[in-house]
């Protein structure tokens, strides 16, 4: 594949978020709105299938302009961001390990709107979303029946399928995981509310699935393989997206304190807010940080399309992109708190910045979570093993 232009990438996806996304973005977070008409108007673009081959449908573009795709519309959305991001990695997950039948069927409508997500931390084990308790059943030679209460999948009760984790029938142990592609209107699925500080467009609720019957030919990869597939599949696409939205968050934080303070005069001296050094210390403060977030970005991206173009499986950089994610998402949070601050009470005040404010938070959590990431980071620093599917093992 020939390089892609990226500034024209750029160009295109910042045109769309400045002509559709930016301007809804207030309504999202104000009703909790699913932002339906934003993943409609990247549908039509074609960017929700930006890593789908174009047999397929897709765009057939590389991790790197994934990356800056979710960075622009995380400067003007964070639950758009999102949601664009589960859906693009439930996609890939389908693109990697999915056979034929599958990728018709669920990438090929990615064009006219079909949206997917992951589906995978239960309620039994928080924040290891990775560690189902969860089973599916045999239901004869041709369905399997599916039951697990998820506590958190994005796009619930809006996305079309979901890519679904659970161990497999008759599992004898925690790594025998078998993935599948849920139809969101089989029988037996009921999505929960979502209320929260931030990101109120992205509908993170719980999900319960009872007895649904899912079709073999819907079984993503085989069974026992779902732990190549969360370590392969859906982590590496899922953090270089995910981190990639809250790099967009931090700058967008940044804008627009700078923005406040060139633009505000205190009329007793006439001095503009810019004028005071103390503030423009924390403009500063965000923006070193902030710039630190793009190369790391691209080299990571870079990184995941020649491990994908030698066949190398893409979780061998899993632990740079824990560390990329917990940087990112710490620094939408500087980012956020420092353009509160220097905005004062109009900052403060119902409007963009508090709204970024309250959605950075949600990167923190997110998992794995910046706690649980740290661990991981630590563990691998001084040879301990991760313990994440066994005590004292892997
Ligand atoms: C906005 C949002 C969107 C999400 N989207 C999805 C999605 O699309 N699909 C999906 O499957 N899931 C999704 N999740 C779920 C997410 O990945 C986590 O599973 C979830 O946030 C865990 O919440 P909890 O309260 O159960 O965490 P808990 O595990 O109970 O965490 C409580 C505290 O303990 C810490 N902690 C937990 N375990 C450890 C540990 N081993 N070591 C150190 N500290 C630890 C945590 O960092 C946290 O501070 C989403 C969550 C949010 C908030």
């Amino acid at each position: 594949m020939s390089t892609p232009d990226y500034e024209k990438i750029r160009a295109d996806i910042r045109k769309l978020v400045d002509e559709v996304i930016r301007s809804n973005a207030e309504k999202v977070d104000e009703q909790g709105l699913f932002p339906r008409e934003n993943l409609n108007a990247l549908a039509r673009a074609g960017w929700n299938g930006v890593l789908i081959p174009e047999e397929y449908g897709g765009l057939g573009l590389d991790h790197v302009a994934f990356s800056i795709v979710a960075e622009e519309i995380g400067r003007a959305c964070a639950s758009t961001g999102l949601v664009y991001v589960m859906h693009t990695g439930a996609a890939q997950t389908i693109n990697l390990f999915g056979n034929h039948d599958q990728k018709l069927r669920w990438l090929k409508p990615a064009r006219e709107g079909l949206i997917g997500t992951y589906s995978t931390s239960e309620k039994a084990t928080g924040g290891h979303w990775w560690f189902n308790l969860s089973e599916a059943a045999r239901d004869g030679d041709e369905y399997y029946r599916l039951n697990a209460e998820k506590s958190f999948t994005t796009s619930a009760g809006q996305a079309d399928y979901y890519v679904f984790q659970t161990r497999s029938p008759g599992a004898k142990s925690a790594t025998d995981i078998t993935f599948f592609i849920v139809d969101s209107k089989l029988e037996g699925i009921q999505a929960g509310r979502w209320e929260a500080l931030g990101v109120r467009g992205n509908h993170s609720g719980p999900l319960r699935y009872d007895n649904v019957r899912v079709h073999k030919r819907d079984r993503l990869g085989e069974e026992g393989q779902g732990k190549d597939i969360v370590y392969h599949g859906v982590s590496p696409v899922y953090l270089i997206g995910l981190g990639a939205v809250w790099h967009g968050v931090a700058r967008a934080a940044l804008e627009k304190a700078t923005e406040h303070l060139t633009n505000t005069i205190h009329r007793d001296f006439n001095r503009k807010l810019s004028d005071y050094q103390v503030l423009r210390q924390q403009l500063a403060e965000a923006k070193v940080l902030v710039e630190s977030l793009r190369p790391w970005q691209f080299e990571l991206a870079r990184q995941l399309d020649q491990l994908q173009a030698a066949g190398e499986p893409q979780g061998k950089i899993l632990l740079p992109l824990t560390e990329f994610k917990v940087h990112a998402s710490e620094v939408a949070n500087i980012s956020a708190r420092n353009a509160l601050d220097v905005s004062g009470g109009y900052g403060y005040k119902k409007g963009p910045l508090e709204r970024i404010f309250r959605d950075a938070r949600a990167g923190i959590g997110m998992g794995p979570s910046n706690n649980i990431a740290r661990e991981w980071i630590g563990k691998s620093l001084v040879g301990l093993p991760l313990e994440l599917f066994e005590q004292g093992g892997e």
